[in-house]
């Protein structure tokens, strides 16, 4: 968009530039698809606009709910402002249903329903393939500290609590999810807040009557149309109208007699 923007970081899915004041950070979303560790790569066209509006509502709903987000604003439709964080190098995952990786780890048949929901934490590190870790590694490490990962794992229940009845509410399971948190410096204090984003990127979103996949699993195994699986779930929370995809807002032809 703009070209006199200072980049400060590219990433698979999202480049960020310098904010408009201090402590913020201007996030643009792509449409690069990335999976296995980047190894599979497409663009997909239209997918980084819809995750910018799926991921600016679920962050407005939180910030709502009194969940501090890094979120501040979207600024168009594929681009948001939000506040600078010095990001935990960790990737929480949320899990209420098997899938994925745990899947193979455990031998759990795809779909099974877990005993209770469980959180993960894998250390950021794409050369070392974004390695599983224990609460023991993050602290010996001092990737965040326990009083921090105290505040992580309250934090991720309720987010997973929340987004559960959210989506349930339209007709979808919240399968999993990944979240990113970031400390936030504000004069002489700190605190933790939910950065990244949450999109059908980072979750797995099933149909409940069908189980059909609505998130990125499609591109990762080659279901069928992503943007299709998006916009529905787009559309299902009130994001977008019925016909407002750009198929059927084009001009048509009506007869007139
Ligand atoms: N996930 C993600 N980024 C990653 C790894 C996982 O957003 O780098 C999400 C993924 O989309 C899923 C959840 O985290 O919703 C659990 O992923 P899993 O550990 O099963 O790994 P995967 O099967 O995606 O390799």
């Amino acid at each position: 968009m703009n070209g006199r923007r200072t980049k400060i970081y590219e990433g698979k899915a999202k480049t960020l530039y310098e904010g408009p004041e201090p402590g913020t950070v201007i996030v643009h979303f792509k449409d690069d698809a990335t999976a296995f560790n980047a190894e599979k790569k497409a663009v997909i066209e239209g997918k980084g606009v819809l995750n910018q509006r799926i991921s600016e509502y679920l962050f407005t709903k939180l910030n709502e709910l009194g969940l501090p987000t890094h979120f501040i604003r979207s600024l168009n439709m594929r681009e948001q402002l939000v506040r600078e964080v010095e990001i935990i190098p960790l990737e929480v995952i949320v899990r209420n249903v098997a899938a994925g990786s745990l899947t193979k780890r455990l031998g759990l048949d795809e779909g099974t329903v877990l005993p209770r929901s469980i959180i993960e934490f894998c250390y950021k590190n794409d050369a070392l393939g974004d390695p599983m870790v224990s609460e023991e590694h993050i602290t010996a490490f001092g990737w965040a500290t326990p009083m921090e990962l105290d505040d992580i794992m309250h934090m991720s229940i309720r987010i997973n609590d929340f987004l559960t009845g959210l989506f349930l509410g339209i007709g979808i399971k919240l399968v999993d999810f990944k979240i990113e948190f970031g400390r936030l410096f504000e004069n002489d204090m700190m605190r933790i807040v939910l950065a990244d984003e949450i999109s059908p990127d980072s979750c797995r979103l099933w149909d409940m009557k069908t189980n059909q996949k609505l998130d990125k699993d499609v591109f990762r195994r080659d279901l069928g149309n992503l943007v299709d699986a998006y916009q529905e779930v787009a559309r299902r929370l009130g994001i977008i109208q019925v016909n407002e995809t750009p198929e059927r807002s084009r001009p048509k032809l009506v007869k007139t007699d």
